[in-house]
């Protein structure tokens, strides 16, 4: 992975640059930062650079030996260490040929994406004692063929206590050696191993740089890329979820659960659960992370000009009709009853019995 291929981030990328042009890496970083961030490939991008034989001031070089291999993911020296799913015998090392197929098609995944591809997505992965074991031994090896070595920890937040026992090697790596750790919720990481780490914090990616990223990368229609870039929030992969969904009929459906929720006739909103289960999970998050930005704009609209608001014409329209029933409290309860659904169908809820509990919970916000 190059910096050169991370999605915006520029600040980010400097400051790293900065660090290693001043040779003032620390030896455990933590890239802190919601999903689809870039916090991973932009691990992946330091890693490789230093195990680069010939770096330049700005990435890698790309043509060494050392680049060629940490590209594939398979540098002796830089090490992985992943939530798995198969209980305590279960380590990371078993899974890296799964590991390096997933980071290669989407380095901007996520842990639910990540138990899928392993075909469990109803179980939580772990990184459990038997992999701090392999990596106190990993480490205490010499490296191989680059005078550094590298772990990168994905998702610290699934060691749980048994980061304990990485602390003295966290606190005293051996020389040459670097930890980064890839993660997106500072409060389910153990404060020992936090204070131990550098913070970088990465933020969500700045809308234009999405948008340009999928006008001159992926050649999405630019009516149709600006509509994603201003969705997908500065999260990455839903945008390139949503570039997959053929037919981006979000809005449409939303209106329709809005209008027949206010209307609470039971069997129209039967109807409406039925259609709306069958559409698969990936399509309800989609469909409920746009409902969430709709309500947001409502709720901002007094005080920003058309120009401003992130939506289209015709959503203008309804939005401020919803804004003459709705005041900011309701919206406000609608947001917090969408964000709980999409947590549920990302945790393999029966849809559903979901929706139609969320309809009948809009009905009584319209109605109060
Ligand atoms: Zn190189």
């Amino acid at each position: 992975m190059h910096f050169k291929n991370i999605i915006g981030q520029h600040t980010v990328k400097q400051k790293l640059l900065e660090s290693i042009a001043a040779k003032k890496i620390p030896h455990a970083q933590i890239f802190m930062g919601p999903e689809g961030s870039g916090t991973l490939p932009l691990a992946l991008a330091f890693a490789q650079l230093l195990v680069c034989e010939n770096p330049t001031k700005t990435d890698s070089c790309g043509t060494c030996a050392g680049c060629l291999k940490a590209s594939k993911f398979a540098h002796p020296d830089v090490h992985f260490t992943f939530p798995t799913v198969g209980g305590s015998g279960s380590v990371s090392s078993n899974y890296l040929k799964e590991w390096r197929d997933a980071i290669s098609t989407n380095p901007y995944l996520n842990v639910f994406d990540w138990v899928s591809i392993l075909g469990a997505e109803n179980k939580q992965g772990n990184i459990n004692k038997a992999e701090c074991v392999q990596i106190l031994q990993k480490l205490s090896l010499k490296s191989f063929e680059s005078p550094n070595k590298v772990l990168v920890i994905w998702m610290p937040e699934y060691l749980k206590k048994e980061g304990n026992r990485l602390l003295k090697l966290i606190e005293e790596p051996p020389k040459n050696t670097y930890f980064i750790l890839v993660a997106e919720d500072s409060e389910e990481i153990l404060g020992t191993i936090l204070s131990r780490c550098q913070i970088v914090k990465v933020p969500q990616i700045a809308e234009d740089d999405i948008l340009a990223s999928l006008l001159d990368k992926h050649q999405v229609e630019p009516s149709k890329a600006k509509n994603i870039a201003r969705l997908a929030n500065g999260n990455y992969l839903v945008a390139q979820k949503m570039m997959a969904e053929l037919d981006n009929n979000s809005a449409i459906v939303f209106l329709e659960w809005m209008r027949k929720s206010w209307k609470g006739n039971g069997a129209e909103i039967v109807d409406w659960v039925n259609e709306i289960a069958t559409v698969g999970r990936e399509n309800q998050k989609f469909f409920l992370q746009y409902g969430l930005h709709f309500l947001r704009e409502c709720l901002v609209m007094p005080w920003q000009t058309q120009e401003q608001l992130r939506l289209g014409q015709e959503e203008i329209n309804t939005a401020e009709k919803m804004r003459q029933v709705l005041d900011w409290s309701k919206i406000e309860a609608m947001c917090a009853l969408i964000n709980d659904c999409s947590y549920h169908v990302e945790r393999n809820a029966n849809t559903r019995v979901l929706f139609m509990d969320a309809s009948l919970q809009l009905n009584t916000i319209f109605k109060s």
